[in-house]
């Protein structure tokens, strides 16, 4: 737990930015949350927000790293591992924020499932 704690930049990157981390892409209510990118340990709001901004290809987490900090919630910018993410029933364990269930279909996007 302690590596929870280190000081991390936790700048979030986008498109079209807004205070909860929606994006250009990805701007509903429930869009809330941002992911730190494996590659380059950077946050952005979405994936597509990576490959437009980032000057690399995307390297996404596999499920065995689930214990790695790599999901901001945009409302109370706490830092969640991704099995916290993963077991979190689409809402903030920290601040009570829902998050957007359809994010769970692009999972793939972001975490490889094997
Ligand atoms: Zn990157
Ligand atoms: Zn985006
Ligand atoms: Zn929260």
């Amino acid at each position: 737990m302690s590596d929870r704690v280190a000081q991390r930049d936790l700048t979030v990157h986008g498109i079209a930015l807004e205070a909860q981390t929606r994006c250009s892409h990805y701007h509903g209510p429930l869009d809330i949350i941002a992911i730190r990118m494996k590659c380059c340990g950077a946050y952005y709001a979405c994936r597509s927000c990576h490959d437009a901004l980032a000057d690399h290809t995307v390297d996404v987490w596999s499920m065995a790293e689930g214990d790695q900090p790599a999901v901001l919630c945009g409302a109370c910018r706490t830092e969640l591992t991704i099995n916290e993410y993963c077991r979190s029933g689409d809402q903030c364990p920290n601040c009570g924020a829902g998050f957007n269930p359809g994010c769970r279909s692009h999972h793939q996007l972001y975490f490889a499932s094997s």
